[in-house]
């Protein structure tokens, strides 16, 4: 059994010591949400934004003749936290929020009925 050690919470100023970077406290100033499609980072942030500057229209209201401001990108493929998939630019898409909330949305669905199955 390791114990984490306690270091001074890192907020400024603040006098708390605690086992993870902020203090019970201010945790929540410094947590980022978790977005849909799994576990990302801060490389991930970046890339989107960068993506998103050159592709500023949802592609799938694009589709419907709507011209709607794109805010995430989505995988064209399921990439299954293959980080070849993941990264390639070419099986990106950007997304609209709605857009975006409907595909993860059917993505949880497949995975729930991948899940049943499995269970038989
Ligand atoms: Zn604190
Ligand atoms: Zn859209």
């Amino acid at each position: 059994m390791s114990h984490k050690p306690m270091k001074p919470c890192k907020h400024p100023g603040c006098i708390y010591i605690t086992t993870e970077q902020y203090c019970k406290e201010h945790q929540h100033l410094y947590d980022r949400p978790v977005p849909a499609e799994g576990v990302y980072d801060i490389r991930w942030n970046m890339a989107q934004k960068k993506y998103l500057t050159n592709n500023t229209i949802c592609v799938e209201c694009a589709r419907n003749g709507r011209a709607i401001e794109a805010v995430a990108i989505g995988h064209k493929q399921p990439h299954n936290r293959d980080p070849t998939l993941f990264w390639n630019e070419a099986k990106w898409q950007a997304l609209c929020a709605g857009c975006y909330k409907r595909k993860a949305q059917m993505k949880a669905a497949e995975n729930d009925s991948l899940t049943a199955a499995e269970m038989g």
